[in-house]
């Protein structure tokens, strides 16, 4: 079998790959193989424009807000699903101090911030006594939809192998690569936290954390919004359910889902949430972070034939489609990548 480009994984990062790489007119083979639970099966899937304690924007978001909405409503149409919705985040101060911060980044930049005039009406939902503010607007997409709906587009078309992919049975020479009986021009790495053990890409400086996520079923809650109060309470992709998330774990002994979480959020939502609820499910994670928190992308500076796309962090969500659009124009016509997000960037460590 011969293909333009082997992409290894198909989390966000290799959908979207893939996704633009055949928009091109280039052939691709996604070697994937199937876990349960990986940093795109479990993400809720929020694009949110700011962050921090002290709520400022996140990089690059005046670009990525137009251009997520754009990507996720193309390959839901050519999927025939919906897989992107506005759903503002309804930040419940938990005390006086935050209260005063939120109102405070309102006074020097109101362009995503609000106070919402409605605490009467959510009050009815949560038990909260220092006023609501509001991120506008928040992007929330469908992965559950996405990803399985892309798979199968991709065994239509046989570009798909689900299969584990050992580098000893790969090949690389300077501008061909050969896996078993695969050949291609390039291997495009989207292995999320594989990335780690990668045999071009180790030296990279990732730094893996873990993230627990409870799926609850929560009857009569709007599923309008995205909550926060501590947790999360984002809504997921059946009536009445939702996700509940997350922890930033970074000392840990194994990727199951951690108890104490579980009773933090039920410690929360007894206190905050004036619904009944049930928790449904628990699993966990890790995400494919790294110290600079920016993305890894590009062709490797000495394997020209080895390309990367990782290193999204706790924004795959966003910087997943925008930086595989990037990458395509760059393997297709040459066209630039943003020098912070350029793999290049780390030459010396990747040429050792
Ligand atoms: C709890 C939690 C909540 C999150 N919430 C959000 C959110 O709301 N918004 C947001 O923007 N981001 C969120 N994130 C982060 C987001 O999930 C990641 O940034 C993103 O999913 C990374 O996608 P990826 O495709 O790069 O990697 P992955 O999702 O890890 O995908 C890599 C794929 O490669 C495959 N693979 C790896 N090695 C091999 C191999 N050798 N052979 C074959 N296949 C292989 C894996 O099976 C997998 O399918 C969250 C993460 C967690 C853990």
């Amino acid at each position: 079998m011969q293909v333009d480009y082997i992409i290894l994984g198909q989390g966000i990062s290799g959908t979207f790959l893939s996704y633009y790489l055949q928009q091109q007119g280039k052939t691709v083979l996604v070697i994937d193989t199937p876990q349960s639970y990986t940093a795109s099966k479990i993400a809720s899937g929020v694009i949110n424009p700011v962050t921090g304690r002290r709520i400022v924007k996140t990089w690059l978001i005046d670009e990525l807000l137009p251009f997520c909405w754009s990507a996720y409503t193309e390959i839901g149409n050519l999927l025939a699903v919906s897989l992107i919705r506005q759903c503002n985040v309804l930040d419940f101060h938990a005390t006086p101090q935050m209260q005063e911060a939120f109102a405070s980044r309102i006074a020097e930049d109101a362009s995503l911030l609000c106070v919402r005039g409605d605490k009467a009406y959510w009050q009815q939902y949560f038990r909260f006594n220092y006023g609501i503010g509001e991120v506008n607007p928040c992007w929330l997409v469908d992965l559950q939809t996405l990803l399985p709906h892309w798979r199968q587009y991709l065994m239509a078309h046989n570009a798909l192998l689900e299969d584990y992919f050992d580098w000893k049975q790969c090949e690389i020479a300077e501008e061909k690569v050969q896996y078993k009986n695969i050949t291609a021009s390039k291997i495009l790495c989207c292995e999320g936290v594989g990335g780690a053990r990668n045999p071009y890409f180790q030296l990279l400086p990732f730094a893996l954390n873990k993230g627990d996520a409870i799926i609850a079923h929560i009857p009569n809650l709007p599923a309008t919004n995205i909550y926060k109060q501590g947790i999360s309470i984002v809504p997921w992709n059946e009536k009445d359910v939702f996700w509940i998330g997350s922890t930033y774990d970074w000392n840990y002994a194994d990727v199951q889902p951690t108890a104490a979480f579980k009773s933090k959020v039920e410690a929360q939502l007894d206190y905050w949430l004036k619904l009944p609820y049930t928790l449904t499910d628990h699993f966990a994670a890790e995400r494919p972070a790294n110290v600079e928190r920016r993305p890894f992308v590009g062709l490797h500076p000495v394997h020209s034939a080895v390309g990367i796309l990782n290193g999204m962090g706790t924004k795959g969500c966003s910087l997943a489609p925008y930086f595989a659009h990037q990458l395509t124009a760059y393997l297709v016509d040459g066209l630039p990548i943003e020098p912070l997000a350029n793999v290049q960037r780390f030459t010396q460590v990747l040429s050792r």
